[in-house]
């Protein structure tokens, strides 16, 4: 794989660059530290603003509102955000995963109908994909759809689901067939999360935020034309979503990664250890080289997934590889930052003492559900040992 960039990714790259330059808000480390309930409007108004300037998703087809980018262009745009320290997109889940799926299952009306206020961030979406006896073991949920001439009728609960405090709509995986093998009976549906019978209610966070939500749903009525995919094909539909879940993210998360180590080192030399500078410490000074040496792997690994992406189409196990690999490097970092500061690391924003405003507090706590979230590190470990290693299933 040549790594240098071609004249077409360098254009790509300056004209993002400029236009940055000119629209990036000056004032996001104002609003960084307040919780996501304060700062969502603000993070709205920035995916609207890179939205009106064809940024909003550049992974996108054209014809669908994106630019088409190459996988290498998605990189340099991800890069190019982390450099200027761009505030993120109030709606991740729809560009991210959600959209990528509608356009790839929805029918036309589908598509007319959700993408264009995905990108503009009018409507935010969640994924009610998890439920409190299936995570891991997805096909086994429980949530039922009865049909009920135009409509389902929808029964059940989802956990965890983020965002849903503030989305509009929700991709929600139900049972329709309760007679079939567990993955075939079920279908995905697009609901309306302020429509009657659905109530959502707030999961308070070790980092003190509500960033995930319990959903009930009681007679909820979702009209038959909100079914994306085919009836009992819910299961690819999900898994079409969780591959993109697993497979992109690597990528927008390398130069957030590279930036926590440039601060660790930053830090390492303002932070006194043993009478010294912690970046004299020989063994915290190893612990760094290491993590810096991981990213650097985690970085040669996107670019192994992404030429598989390239060549294939699909998004394969790889994406597993990076999903493990990403969530445990993010747990080392936030460790290390915890051993450089000692006690101090435990001290929030609003603390007068809290160094760089309490991040490293925030970012410990926050990156223990990173070995959870979008599967569980156990449960990556299966699938590259079943599919990318060939090893017997263990379950
Ligand atoms: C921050 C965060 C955000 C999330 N956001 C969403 C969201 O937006 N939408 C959504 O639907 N879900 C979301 N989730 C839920 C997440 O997908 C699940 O928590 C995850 O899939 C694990 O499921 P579970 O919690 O039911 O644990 P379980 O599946 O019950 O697992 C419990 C333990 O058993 C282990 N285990 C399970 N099966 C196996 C196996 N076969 N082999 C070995 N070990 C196994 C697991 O690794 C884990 O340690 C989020 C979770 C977190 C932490």
């Amino acid at each position: 794989m040549d790594l240098r960039l071609t004249a077409e990714e360098a254009a790509f790259r300056d004209e993002f660059r400029e236009w940055l330059a000119a629209n990036v808000p000056k004032d996001w480390n104002e609003w960084r530290e307040k919780p996501l309930e304060e700062s969502f409007g603000y993070l709205r108004a920035w995916q609207q603003k890179l939205h009106l300037g064809g940024w909003a998703a550049v992974s996108w087809p054209k014809e669908y509102g994106g630019r088409s980018a190459t996988l290498m262009e998605q990189a340099i745009f991800w890069e190019e955000m982390a450099r200027v320290e761009a505030p993120p997109m109030a709606n991740a889940l729809g560009l991210g995963i959600i959209g990528p799926t509608v356009i790839a299952y929805g029918t036309e009306a589908q598509k007319a109908r959700f993408i264009p206020k995905i990108l503009s961030a009018e409507e935010i979406w969640c994924q009610g994909f998890s439920e409190p006896n299936a995570g891991s073991d997805l096909a086994a949920l429980q949530t039922e759809a009865r049909l009920d001439g135009d409509n389902y009728i929808v029964n059940g609960q989802k956990v965890w689901t983020s965002y849903g405090w503030v989305s509009d709509w929700c991709e929600l995986v139900v049972r329709t067939d309760a007679a079939v093998a567990k993955h075939k009976g079920l279908t995905v549906l697009l609901v309306d999360v302020k429509s009657p019978g659905v109530e959502v209610r707030p999961l308070r966070q070790m980092t003190g935020e509500s960033e995930f939500n319990e959903i009930f749903f009681r007679d909820a009525r979702v009209p038959v034309a909100n079914v994306l995919g085919t009836v009992n094909d819910g299961w690819n539909v999900a898994v079409s979503t969780l591959m993109h879940e697993r497979g992109s993210f690597g990528a927008r998360l390398i130069p957030l990664f590279k930036r926590s180590i440039n601060r660790l080192i930053e830090l390492s030399r303002k932070v006194q250890k043993n009478g010294q500078p912690a970046a004299k410490d020989p063994i915290l000074r190893q612990k760094l080289a290491q993590c810096y040496a991981e990213v650097e792997i985690m970085r040669l690994n996107q670019l192994r997934a992404f030429s598989r992406l390239t060549a294939t189409g699909v998004p394969g196990p790889e994406g597993s590889i990076q999903k493990l690999f990403w969530s445990e490097l993010n747990q080392r970092i936030q460790q290390l930052g915890q051993e450089m500061l000692g006690p101090y690391g435990q001290l929030l924003g609003e603390d007068s003492y809290a160094v760089d405003k309490g991040i490293w507090s925030y970012g410990y706590l926050r990156s223990r559900g990173n070995t959870i979230e979008a599967g569980t590190s156990e449960v990556q470990r299966n699938i590259i040992g079943h599919f990318v290693l060939g090893l017997p299933r263990s379950y």
